[in-house]
Protein backbone atom coordinates (compact mmCIF):
# COMPACT_ATOMS: atom_id res chain seq x y z
CA UNK A 1 0.00 0.00 0.00
CA UNK A 2 1.36 3.71 -0.63
CA UNK A 3 0.86 6.20 1.59
CA UNK A 4 -1.69 7.87 -0.41
CA UNK A 5 -5.80 7.59 0.94
CA UNK A 6 -7.35 4.49 0.36
CA UNK A 7 -10.10 4.51 -2.03
CA UNK A 8 -13.11 2.56 -2.33
CA UNK A 9 -11.06 0.70 -5.84
CA UNK A 10 -8.12 -0.82 -3.67
CA UNK A 11 -10.95 -1.44 -0.81
CA UNK A 12 -13.70 -2.39 -2.95
CA UNK A 13 -17.13 -2.58 -1.36
CA UNK A 14 -20.22 -5.88 -1.76
CA UNK A 15 -21.11 -4.66 -5.10
CA UNK A 16 -24.97 -4.44 -4.49
CA UNK A 17 -23.84 -2.10 -1.65
CA UNK A 18 -21.58 -0.01 -4.04
CA UNK A 19 -24.93 0.09 -6.57
CA UNK A 20 -27.95 0.97 -3.63
CA UNK A 21 -29.46 4.37 -3.76
CA UNK A 22 -30.25 6.00 -0.53
CA UNK A 23 -33.54 6.55 0.26
CA UNK A 24 -35.00 8.93 -2.60
CA UNK A 25 -37.92 9.60 0.15
CA UNK A 26 -35.78 10.88 3.15
CA UNK A 27 -33.40 12.59 0.64
CA UNK A 28 -36.49 14.67 -0.95
CA UNK A 29 -37.98 15.45 2.79
CA UNK A 30 -34.41 17.18 3.87
CA UNK A 31 -33.95 18.81 0.68
CA UNK A 32 -37.56 20.59 1.17
CA UNK A 33 -37.73 20.98 5.03
CA UNK A 34 -36.30 24.26 5.36
CA UNK A 35 -38.57 25.74 3.14
CA UNK A 36 -40.40 28.63 5.39
CA UNK A 37 -43.77 27.07 6.46
CA UNK A 38 -43.44 23.54 4.52
CA UNK A 39 -46.15 21.15 5.04
CA UNK A 40 -44.84 18.00 4.83
CA UNK A 41 -47.01 15.01 3.55
CA UNK A 42 -43.84 12.75 2.75
CA UNK A 43 -42.80 10.38 5.35
CA UNK A 44 -45.39 7.56 6.79
CA UNK A 45 -45.34 8.55 10.43
CA UNK A 46 -47.89 8.67 12.61
CA UNK A 47 -48.37 12.05 14.10
CA UNK A 48 -49.71 10.49 17.45
CA UNK A 49 -47.62 10.09 20.42
CA UNK A 50 -47.35 6.74 21.85
CA UNK A 51 -50.12 5.56 24.56
CA UNK A 52 -49.51 5.97 28.03
CA UNK A 53 -50.06 2.51 29.24
CA UNK A 54 -47.28 1.48 26.78
CA UNK A 55 -45.00 4.73 27.91
CA UNK A 56 -45.60 3.60 31.67
CA UNK A 57 -44.71 -0.42 31.11
CA UNK A 58 -41.05 1.30 29.67
CA UNK A 59 -40.99 3.02 32.81
CA UNK A 60 -41.61 0.21 35.21
CA UNK A 61 -39.25 -1.98 32.97
CA UNK A 62 -36.27 0.39 34.03
CA UNK A 63 -37.32 0.54 37.76
CA UNK A 64 -36.87 -2.85 37.39
CA UNK A 65 -33.74 -2.98 36.34
CA UNK A 66 -34.38 -5.07 32.64
CA UNK A 67 -31.15 -3.17 31.53
CA UNK A 68 -29.30 -6.62 31.05
CA UNK A 69 -29.29 -9.16 28.01
CA UNK A 70 -32.51 -10.29 26.78
CA UNK A 71 -34.07 -13.64 25.55
CA UNK A 72 -33.08 -12.91 21.76
CA UNK A 73 -36.34 -14.23 20.14
CA UNK A 74 -38.24 -12.34 23.05
CA UNK A 75 -39.37 -13.08 26.57
CA UNK A 76 -41.53 -16.23 27.14
CA UNK A 77 -44.48 -13.47 27.86
CA UNK A 78 -44.10 -11.13 25.35
CA UNK A 79 -44.10 -14.33 22.30
CA UNK A 80 -46.90 -15.40 24.00
CA UNK A 81 -48.45 -12.12 23.60
CA UNK A 82 -47.38 -11.84 20.04
CA UNK A 83 -49.15 -15.06 18.72
CA UNK A 84 -52.29 -14.19 21.35
CA UNK A 85 -52.37 -10.85 19.76
CA UNK A 86 -52.23 -12.39 15.94
CA UNK A 87 -54.37 -15.26 16.61
CA UNK A 88 -57.37 -12.82 18.27
CA UNK A 89 -57.04 -10.07 15.28
CA UNK A 90 -56.45 -12.37 12.72
CA UNK A 91 -58.16 -15.45 13.09
CA UNK A 92 -55.14 -17.30 13.39
CA UNK A 93 -53.73 -20.16 14.80
CA UNK A 94 -49.72 -19.73 16.05
CA UNK A 95 -47.60 -20.74 19.27
CA UNK A 96 -45.21 -18.88 20.84
CA UNK A 97 -42.34 -20.70 19.58
CA UNK A 98 -43.29 -19.57 15.76
CA UNK A 99 -42.63 -16.09 16.79
CA UNK A 100 -40.50 -13.64 16.98
CA UNK A 101 -39.38 -9.93 18.34
CA UNK A 102 -37.57 -7.52 16.04
CA UNK A 103 -36.07 -4.62 15.84
CA UNK A 104 -39.19 -2.69 13.60
CA UNK A 105 -40.59 -4.92 10.22
CA UNK A 106 -37.30 -3.74 8.85
CA UNK A 107 -35.27 -5.73 10.71
CA UNK A 108 -38.24 -8.90 10.55
CA UNK A 109 -38.28 -8.12 6.36
CA UNK A 110 -34.48 -8.31 6.68
CA UNK A 111 -34.33 -11.41 8.58
CA UNK A 112 -36.66 -13.48 6.74
CA UNK A 113 -34.99 -12.59 3.09
CA UNK A 114 -31.65 -13.29 4.50
CA UNK A 115 -32.89 -16.33 6.01
CA UNK A 116 -34.44 -17.93 2.81
CA UNK A 117 -32.38 -16.41 0.05
CA UNK A 118 -29.43 -17.55 -1.85
CA UNK A 119 -27.19 -15.22 -3.89
CA UNK A 120 -29.22 -14.68 -7.63
CA UNK A 121 -32.60 -15.90 -6.20
CA UNK A 122 -35.38 -13.95 -7.15
CA UNK A 123 -38.04 -12.57 -5.38
CA UNK A 124 -41.13 -11.43 -7.12
CA UNK A 125 -42.37 -8.04 -5.81
CA UNK A 126 -46.11 -6.54 -6.81
CA UNK A 127 -45.64 -2.77 -7.53
CA UNK A 128 -46.31 -0.07 -7.01
CA UNK A 129 -44.18 -0.87 -3.47
CA UNK A 130 -42.25 0.37 -0.51
CA UNK A 131 -38.90 0.96 -2.80
CA UNK A 132 -37.01 -0.49 0.88
CA UNK A 133 -38.17 -3.95 -0.52
CA UNK A 134 -36.43 -3.39 -3.81
CA UNK A 135 -33.18 -2.51 -2.01
CA UNK A 136 -33.16 -5.00 0.58
CA UNK A 137 -33.65 -7.58 -2.33
CA UNK A 138 -30.65 -6.34 -3.84
CA UNK A 139 -29.19 -5.99 -0.73
CA UNK A 140 -29.47 -9.61 0.12
CA UNK A 141 -27.81 -10.78 -3.55
CA UNK A 142 -31.11 -11.39 -4.88
CA UNK A 143 -32.95 -10.27 -7.96
CA UNK A 144 -36.63 -8.30 -7.42
CA UNK A 145 -39.00 -9.45 -10.00
CA UNK A 146 -41.16 -6.54 -10.41
CA UNK A 147 -45.12 -7.31 -11.44
CA UNK A 148 -47.34 -3.95 -12.44
CA UNK A 149 -50.34 -4.28 -10.87
CA UNK A 150 -51.74 -0.46 -11.55
CA UNK A 151 -54.34 -2.27 -14.02
CA UNK A 152 -55.90 -4.34 -11.49
CA UNK A 153 -56.44 -1.11 -8.85
CA UNK A 154 -53.04 -2.38 -7.44
CA UNK A 155 -53.97 -5.86 -6.45
CA UNK A 156 -51.96 -8.77 -7.55
CA UNK A 157 -54.77 -11.01 -9.32
CA UNK A 158 -54.57 -14.65 -9.63
CA UNK A 159 -54.35 -14.43 -13.38
CA UNK A 160 -51.42 -11.90 -12.96
CA UNK A 161 -49.71 -14.17 -10.23
CA UNK A 162 -49.56 -17.35 -12.57
CA UNK A 163 -48.04 -15.59 -15.57
CA UNK A 164 -45.59 -14.18 -12.87
CA UNK A 165 -44.77 -17.89 -11.65
CA UNK A 166 -44.91 -19.45 -15.49
CA UNK A 167 -42.21 -17.06 -16.22
CA UNK A 168 -39.82 -16.97 -12.98
CA UNK A 169 -40.84 -20.57 -11.74
CA UNK A 170 -38.28 -20.99 -9.41
CA UNK A 171 -38.78 -17.37 -7.59
CA UNK A 172 -37.75 -18.10 -4.15
CA UNK A 173 -40.29 -15.67 -2.55
CA UNK A 174 -43.47 -13.24 -2.56
CA UNK A 175 -43.14 -10.00 -1.06
CA UNK A 176 -46.67 -8.66 -0.40
CA UNK A 177 -47.74 -5.67 1.74
CA UNK A 178 -51.44 -4.67 2.41
CA UNK A 179 -53.17 -2.28 3.30
CA UNK A 180 -50.68 -1.52 1.28
CA UNK A 181 -47.69 1.74 1.39
CA UNK A 182 -47.80 3.27 -1.38
CA UNK A 183 -51.47 3.47 -2.46
CA UNK A 184 -53.56 2.97 0.32
CA UNK A 185 -55.25 -0.08 -1.70
CA UNK A 186 -56.21 -3.37 0.15
CA UNK A 187 -56.88 -6.82 -0.56
CA UNK A 188 -60.28 -8.22 0.37
CA UNK A 189 -61.21 -11.46 1.72
CA UNK A 190 -62.28 -13.01 -1.49
CA UNK A 191 -58.86 -11.57 -3.25
CA UNK A 192 -56.49 -12.75 -0.88
CA UNK A 193 -58.27 -16.27 -1.22
CA UNK A 194 -57.83 -16.23 -4.92
CA UNK A 195 -54.06 -15.29 -4.16
CA UNK A 196 -53.95 -18.16 -1.80
CA UNK A 197 -54.95 -20.68 -3.74
CA UNK A 198 -52.71 -19.80 -6.96
CA UNK A 199 -49.92 -19.60 -4.12
CA UNK A 200 -50.53 -22.68 -2.59
CA UNK A 201 -49.79 -24.83 -5.67
CA UNK A 202 -46.28 -23.55 -5.72
CA UNK A 203 -43.42 -24.15 -3.64
CA UNK A 204 -42.73 -20.66 -2.41
CA UNK A 205 -42.64 -18.54 0.38
CA UNK A 206 -44.77 -15.62 1.13
CA UNK A 207 -43.12 -12.69 2.98
CA UNK A 208 -46.55 -10.88 4.04
CA UNK A 209 -45.94 -7.73 5.39
CA UNK A 210 -49.15 -6.43 7.16
CA UNK A 211 -47.79 -3.72 9.71
CA UNK A 212 -50.77 -1.84 8.48
CA UNK A 213 -53.76 -4.36 9.32
CA UNK A 214 -55.29 -2.66 12.29
CA UNK A 215 -55.56 0.50 9.79
CA UNK A 216 -57.84 -1.06 7.09
CA UNK A 217 -60.92 0.76 6.67
CA UNK A 218 -63.87 -1.58 5.57
CA UNK A 219 -64.38 -4.83 7.97
CA UNK A 220 -62.00 -7.10 8.83
CA UNK A 221 -58.14 -7.67 7.57
CA UNK A 222 -57.68 -10.96 6.22
CA UNK A 223 -54.22 -12.52 7.23
CA UNK A 224 -52.53 -14.40 4.11
CA UNK A 225 -51.17 -16.36 7.18
CA UNK A 226 -54.93 -17.45 8.24
CA UNK A 227 -54.98 -19.16 4.28
CA UNK A 228 -51.33 -20.15 4.04
CA UNK A 229 -49.68 -21.22 7.29
CA UNK A 230 -47.19 -23.40 5.95
CA UNK A 231 -45.72 -21.12 3.41
CA UNK A 232 -46.06 -17.64 5.12
CA UNK A 233 -43.51 -15.68 6.80
CA UNK A 234 -46.20 -12.96 8.57
CA UNK A 235 -44.67 -9.64 9.47
CA UNK A 236 -46.01 -7.29 11.80
CA UNK A 237 -45.04 -4.47 14.28
CA UNK A 238 -46.24 -1.47 16.41
CA UNK A 239 -44.60 1.53 14.89
CA UNK A 240 -47.81 2.19 12.75
CA UNK A 241 -50.54 0.84 14.69
CA UNK A 242 -49.42 1.90 17.96
CA UNK A 243 -47.67 5.03 17.14
CA UNK A 244 -44.36 3.58 18.26
CA UNK A 245 -42.03 3.90 14.97
CA UNK A 246 -39.29 5.12 17.26
CA UNK A 247 -39.47 2.32 19.94
CA UNK A 248 -38.45 0.10 16.58
CA UNK A 249 -40.43 -2.92 17.29
CA UNK A 250 -41.60 -5.60 14.89
CA UNK A 251 -42.55 -9.25 14.82
CA UNK A 252 -42.62 -11.86 12.86
CA UNK A 253 -44.50 -15.42 12.84
CA UNK A 254 -43.72 -18.41 10.49
CA UNK A 255 -44.24 -21.87 10.07
CA UNK A 256 -42.31 -24.15 13.12
CA UNK A 257 -39.82 -25.42 10.56
CA UNK A 258 -38.57 -22.03 9.77
CA UNK A 259 -38.68 -20.04 13.22
CA UNK A 260 -35.73 -21.19 14.55
CA UNK A 261 -33.67 -19.96 11.60
CA UNK A 262 -35.44 -17.15 11.69
CA UNK A 263 -33.99 -16.43 15.13
CA UNK A 264 -30.57 -17.39 14.39
CA UNK A 265 -30.09 -15.28 11.55
CA UNK A 266 -31.71 -12.17 14.12
CA UNK A 267 -29.25 -13.08 16.97
CA UNK A 268 -26.20 -12.38 15.06
CA UNK A 269 -27.91 -9.36 13.19
CA UNK A 270 -29.05 -7.38 16.56
CA UNK A 271 -28.93 -9.98 19.67
CA UNK A 272 -32.25 -9.28 20.71
CA UNK A 273 -34.63 -6.32 21.06
CA UNK A 274 -33.74 -3.94 23.96
CA UNK A 275 -35.97 -5.46 26.86
CA UNK A 276 -37.13 -2.27 27.71
CA UNK A 277 -38.76 -2.38 24.54
CA UNK A 278 -39.88 -5.77 24.56
CA UNK A 279 -41.65 -4.78 27.94
CA UNK A 280 -43.11 -2.00 26.30
CA UNK A 281 -44.47 -4.03 23.14
CA UNK A 282 -45.71 -6.69 25.66
CA UNK A 283 -48.47 -3.58 27.32
CA UNK A 284 -49.06 -2.80 23.76
CA UNK A 285 -50.13 -6.29 22.48
CA UNK A 286 -52.16 -6.74 25.47
CA UNK A 287 -53.48 -4.07 27.80
CA UNK A 288 -53.26 -1.74 24.97
CA UNK A 289 -54.24 -3.97 21.84
CA UNK A 290 -56.66 -2.19 20.98
CA UNK A 291 -55.07 1.36 20.66
CA UNK A 292 -55.17 1.50 16.97
CA UNK A 293 -58.91 2.09 16.92
CA UNK A 294 -58.83 5.74 17.58
CA UNK A 295 -56.21 6.45 15.63
CA UNK A 296 -58.00 4.46 12.58
CA UNK A 297 -61.33 6.52 13.03
CA UNK A 298 -59.35 9.55 12.79
CA UNK A 299 -56.92 8.18 9.60
CA UNK A 300 -60.40 7.44 8.43
CA UNK A 301 -61.64 10.67 8.94
CA UNK A 302 -58.48 12.52 6.87
CA UNK A 303 -58.24 10.39 4.42
CA UNK A 304 -61.60 11.01 3.20
CA UNK A 305 -60.89 14.70 3.37
CA UNK A 306 -58.20 14.49 1.11
CA UNK A 307 -60.53 12.01 -1.11
CA UNK A 308 -62.97 14.50 -1.41
CA UNK A 309 -60.73 17.52 -1.54
CA UNK A 310 -58.42 16.12 -4.55
CA UNK A 311 -61.61 14.89 -6.16
CA UNK A 312 -62.92 18.11 -6.43
CA UNK A 313 -59.98 19.59 -8.09
CA UNK A 314 -60.32 16.64 -10.43
CA UNK A 315 -57.07 14.39 -9.35
CA UNK A 316 -57.49 10.64 -10.52
CA UNK A 317 -57.38 8.51 -7.66
CA UNK A 318 -58.66 5.76 -5.53
CA UNK A 319 -60.95 6.53 -2.18
CA UNK A 320 -58.29 5.04 0.69
CA UNK A 321 -58.83 1.60 1.65
CA UNK A 322 -56.65 1.67 4.54
CA UNK A 323 -53.59 3.10 6.21
CA UNK A 324 -53.07 6.86 5.37
CA UNK A 325 -51.46 7.26 2.36
CA UNK A 326 -53.47 8.67 -0.92
CA UNK A 327 -51.88 7.74 -4.17
CA UNK A 328 -52.71 10.26 -7.36
CA UNK A 329 -51.83 10.77 -10.49
CA UNK A 330 -49.92 14.13 -11.97
CA UNK A 331 -52.79 15.55 -14.00
CA UNK A 332 -51.26 14.95 -17.53
CA UNK A 333 -52.32 18.67 -18.87
CA UNK A 334 -49.66 19.71 -16.16
CA UNK A 335 -47.37 17.94 -18.26
CA UNK A 336 -44.74 17.08 -15.43
CA UNK A 337 -42.84 13.91 -14.45
CA UNK A 338 -44.58 13.18 -10.40
CA UNK A 339 -40.54 14.52 -9.78
CA UNK A 340 -40.91 17.87 -11.14
CA UNK A 341 -44.28 18.31 -10.19
CA UNK A 342 -43.28 17.63 -6.06
CA UNK A 343 -40.22 19.67 -6.61
CA UNK A 344 -42.37 22.70 -7.89
CA UNK A 345 -45.33 22.01 -5.58
CA UNK A 346 -42.78 22.58 -2.71
CA UNK A 347 -41.08 25.47 -4.17
CA UNK A 348 -43.99 27.57 -5.17
CA UNK A 349 -46.59 25.94 -2.06
CA UNK A 350 -44.81 25.09 0.29
CA UNK A 351 -46.23 21.17 0.08
CA UNK A 352 -43.95 18.18 0.24
CA UNK A 353 -45.66 15.20 -1.25
CA UNK A 354 -43.30 12.53 -2.69
CA UNK A 355 -43.01 11.67 -5.85
CA UNK A 356 -43.78 7.88 -7.07
CA UNK A 357 -41.36 6.98 -9.96
CA UNK A 358 -39.04 5.28 -7.44
CA UNK A 359 -42.02 2.73 -6.28
CA UNK A 360 -41.73 0.99 -9.30
CA UNK A 361 -44.00 0.01 -12.67
CA UNK A 362 -46.88 1.37 -12.66
CA UNK A 363 -46.03 4.04 -10.42
CA UNK A 364 -44.57 6.36 -12.85
CA UNK A 365 -47.44 9.17 -12.92
CA UNK A 366 -48.23 8.61 -9.58
CA UNK A 367 -47.70 10.77 -5.98
CA UNK A 368 -47.90 9.99 -2.36
CA UNK A 369 -49.45 11.53 -0.16
CA UNK A 370 -49.15 11.01 3.40
CA UNK A 371 -52.47 12.40 5.28
CA UNK A 372 -50.99 11.13 9.28
CA UNK A 373 -50.91 14.73 9.81
CA UNK A 374 -54.07 17.46 11.40
CA UNK A 375 -57.15 17.89 9.35
CA UNK A 376 -56.26 21.62 9.52
CA UNK A 377 -53.00 21.15 7.94
CA UNK A 378 -54.59 18.76 5.53
CA UNK A 379 -57.27 21.45 4.49
CA UNK A 380 -54.30 24.24 4.03
CA UNK A 381 -52.24 21.29 2.18
CA UNK A 382 -55.45 20.97 -0.07
CA UNK A 383 -55.91 25.37 -0.81
CA UNK A 384 -52.01 25.15 -1.59
CA UNK A 385 -52.41 22.59 -3.67
CA UNK A 386 -55.50 24.15 -5.53
CA UNK A 387 -54.13 27.04 -5.62
CA UNK A 388 -50.95 25.30 -7.90
CA UNK A 389 -52.99 24.18 -10.12
CA UNK A 390 -54.76 27.30 -10.72
CA UNK A 391 -50.98 29.20 -11.21
CA UNK A 392 -50.43 26.22 -14.12
CA UNK A 393 -53.79 26.27 -15.53
CA UNK A 394 -52.79 29.32 -17.27
N1 LIG B 1 -43.35 -2.14 5.84
C1 LIG B 1 -43.94 -1.09 5.25
C2 LIG B 1 -44.84 -1.34 4.09
C3 LIG B 1 -43.67 0.21 5.67
O1 LIG B 1 -44.25 1.25 5.06
C4 LIG B 1 -42.79 0.41 6.77
C5 LIG B 1 -42.46 1.79 7.30
N2 LIG B 1 -42.48 2.81 6.41
C6 LIG B 1 -42.21 -0.71 7.35
C7 LIG B 1 -42.52 -1.97 6.87
C8 LIG B 1 -41.20 -0.60 8.46
O2 LIG B 1 -41.73 -0.33 9.66
P1 LIG B 1 -40.90 -0.36 11.01
O3 LIG B 1 -40.93 1.02 11.56
O4 LIG B 1 -41.61 -1.34 11.88
O5 LIG B 1 -39.51 -0.82 10.70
Amino acid sequence: MSDLPITTSQLPLRQAVTELQPSAIRAFSAAVANIPGIIDLTVGEPDFNTPDTIKAAAVTSLEQNHTHYPPTPGTAELRQAIAAYLNEKYDLNYTADQTLATSGATESLWVSLYTITNPGDEIIIPTPAWPMYMSMVKAAGAFPVLVDTSSNHFVLSPELIEQTLAEHPNAKAIMLNFPSNPTGVTYTRDEVIALANVLKQHAIYVISDEIYAELTYHGRHTSLAELLPDQTILINGLSKSHAMTGWRFGMIAAPKFLAPSLIKVHQFTITAVPYIVQDAALAALTVGKNEAEPMLAEYKQRGALVHERMQAMGFEALAPQGVFYYFAKVPAWLKQTPSEFALALAHEQAVAVIAAESFGPGAEQYFRISYATSQDKLQLAMDRIEQYLADHRG
